[in-house]
């Protein structure tokens, strides 16, 4: 349910209320916008009288949220939430949040190396996976902590945030200096692990699932958001189709589907989308010019040798020239 206040509501008011509706046992989420100030009521609100609380002089409107996912609904929070980590903000207007670096981190000399030429070419944050979500177990299955300590180099070195999968909870403890938590697409309906990072302060890059709709995707953000953690940016990253040209089908069109339901971040990943290099930079100018708040893309210094996903890796070179038209793209759609 939802609480709308009339403009100038004193804050004394306004706490009197908050106060009234804790007393009936349900929560309240305050979204302080530029224009209203919205309460947002989870829990079990069935027992609220509702034209009790309209009736109210400060209340302007009340109206039941029926969508299930609650404290991610743009309904709870009018205005598009602003996520920092590592000093870095996504979402938002003009914040566009670019995030590259290698499939998995490999050596010394390949993490400080792309990290470094990611950064000289405009890079906000730096990914590198050292828990590797493989398809057979044979494959590389990433150096783990060894792999986080390498990309804690990175960071040192150029002064880049990081991000990194992390694939189970037990190993939590080793992600400490990283700054955002990657829960990947095999991973987005893994409730437990949710649940868990819904109790931590993290910013979590929750991808959506290989077969999920939007609505599965935006019930998990809410399984981190009930645990009291609401700094969660979404990721699309292709979805199954029957397409075989392309590793996933790119679904961009839930960028601007997802910002009307949902006041979190929303970037794309058009690397794993499409699995080729050549096709990654029009997708990435697609995305940004259809509003989304950032991009992921896999770069690789030596694609051709890439223990992971080399074939859908930009070289730096290649990353450059993206960058340069991605600030074209965003000039021109600049409000
Ligand atoms: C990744 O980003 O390294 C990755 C494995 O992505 P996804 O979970 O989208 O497949
Ligand atoms: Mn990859």
């Amino acid at each position: 349910m939802i609480t709308v206040l009339k403009p100038n509501v004193t804050a004394e008011q306004r706490d009197h209320l908050i106060d009234w509706l804790e007393k009936q046992k349900v929560q309240v989420h305050i979204s302080e916008g530029s224009e209203y100030t919205v309460l947002g009521l989870v829990g079990d609100t069935a027992h609220i009288d509702m034209d009790l609380l309209a009736s109210l002089d400060i209340v302007q409107s009340v109206k039941r949220v029926s969508e299930p996912f609650k404290k991610c609904n743009r309904k709870f929070h009018p205005d598009d939430s602003v996520i920092e980590a590592g000093g870095v903000k996504i979402g938002g207007k003009n914040n566009f949040c670019v995030i590259a670096g290698p499939c998995s981190v490999e050596t010394r000399e390949q993490i400080i190396g792309v990290a470094q030429a990611v950064k000289d070419s405009g890079a906000d944050i730096l990914r590198g996976g050292a828990f590797k979500p493989r398809t057979s177990p044979y494959d590389f299955q990433g150096l783990h902590g060894e792999g986080l300590l390498l990309l804690s180099e990175a960071k040192k070195a150029t002064g880049l945030p990081i991000i990194t999968e992390l694939m189970d909870m037990k190993d939590f403890d080793l992600f400490e200096d990283v700054d955002i938590i990657q829960v990947g697409a095999r991973n987005m309906q893994n409730f437990e692990m949710l649940k868990a990072l819904g109790r931590t302060d993290k910013t979590i890059l929750l991808k959506r699932g290989l077969a999920n709709n939007l609505k599965e995707l935006l019930m998990s953000a809410e399984y981190i958001m009930a645990g009291g953690n609401n700094n969660v940016i979404l990721c699309e990253r292709g979805i199954r189709t029957f397409e075989t040209h392309t590793r996933n089908t790119l679904d961009l069109s839930c960028v601007p589907v997802l910002h009307q339901l949902t006041h979190l971040p929303v970037i794309v990943d058009p690397s794993h989308a499409t699995g080729h290099s050549d096709l990654v930079p029009s997708m990435a100018l697609a995305a940004a010019a259809c509003g989304a708040d950032g991009l992921m893309v896999e770069v690789h210094n030596d694609p051709m040798h890439a223990l992971c996903d080399g074939a859908q890796s930009l070289t730096p070179a290649q990353f450059d020239t993206l960058m340069k038209q991605i600030r074209k793209v965003l000039e021109a759609i600049k409000e």
